[in-house]
């Protein structure tokens, strides 16, 4: 028995139940950003079953590491891990969306414990960090800054401007992580504005620079303990290349995957399918 094994086990049964947790939202609502959170899993079950230190009952402990998700859309994502996490109830993951509930269907950070910023606003959630980042450092709190974006939000100037603000500060308590998921609200990420070669650029504005399969549990466990092996003062950044729809072949093929609609009869299909694949 290795460590190493332990870890990934963890995180891999995590994935699969956070998936199910995103169909149980989901079908609440009916349609939403289902594909995106599947994509996601395993990014989200390595970040609160590995990486991120936190005290699931004091969301606002000073010396947690912050998890910003810049992208509030993929809030339904967030919710399946906080629960995995502890830090919300399973059984509030019911209440996703509705009127009162503290799991509106678009991050906010006043709503939901855990939830660090209200992101949607695409583009700003790495201009954050950087601020949240220097900030730690002038504290003198060693907290670490996670910034979750997307594919698309290479598209923004202000993501740029905060990489190169981020190596100009010397901040090697920033880790990026990027869901290149291919998509984006106007179509694919490569026909709206072409973003490749996206590891050269990242590299190019100094930081450390990896890019994996983001449905391989074991190549992200990877990545995360290369990011520790880093010298002091390196921002780094995760490419991590997903599948929308991931674990359920009927929405892994779907042509309108950037907000889907779902029929009331498919959820059950969608159920089998993600249990019939099991931890992945
Ligand atoms: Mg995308």
């Amino acid at each position: 028995m290795t460590l190493a094994v332990d870890r990934s086990t963890v995180v891999k049964e995590a994935a699969y139940r956070m998936r199910h947790h995103v169909l149980d939202m989901g079908e609440v609502q009916g349609q939403g950003y289902v594909g995106q959170a599947l994509g996601v899993a395993e990014m989200l079950a390595v970040v609160y079953r590995d990486v991120l230190r936190y005290r699931a009952d004091d969301p606002d402990w000073a010396d947690r590491d912050r998890f910003l998700l810049s992208t509030g859309h993929y809030a339904i994502a967030l919710y399946s891990a906080l629960a995995e996490a502890g830090i919300v109830p399973v059984e509030e993951l019911q209440t996703y969306g509705a009127d009162d509930s503290r799991l509106p269907m678009s991050g906010m950070a006043s709503y939901t414990p855990g939830m660090e910023i209200s992101g949607g606003s695409l583009g700003h959630g790495l201009t954050v960090a950087v601020g949240m980042a220097l900030g730690l450092r002038l504290q003198g709190n060693g907290a670490r800054v996670l910034d979750f974006l997307s594919d698309g939000e290479l598209d923004e100037g202000s993501t740029w401007e905060a990489a190169m603000g981020a190596t100009h500060h010397r901040l090697g308590n920033l880790i990026a992580m990027v869901d290149m998921n291919a998509l984006q609200a106007d179509g694919r990420t490569e026909g709206v504005l072409s973003i490749e070669p996206a590891h050269e650029k990242w590299a190019a504005a100094g930081w450390f620079t990896q890019r994996v399969d983001g449905n391989d549990a074991d190549a992200l466990l990877a990545a995360f303990d290369a990011i520790s092996a880093e010298p002091v003062g390196t921002p780094s950044v995760i490419l991590c290349d997903t599948r929308i729809g991931r674990g359920v072949p009927l929405l892994e093929t779907r042509e309108k995957a950037h907000f889907m609609r779902i029929d009331e009869h498919e959820w059950a299909i969608c159920r089998e399918q993600l249990t019939a694949g099991g931890v992945a």
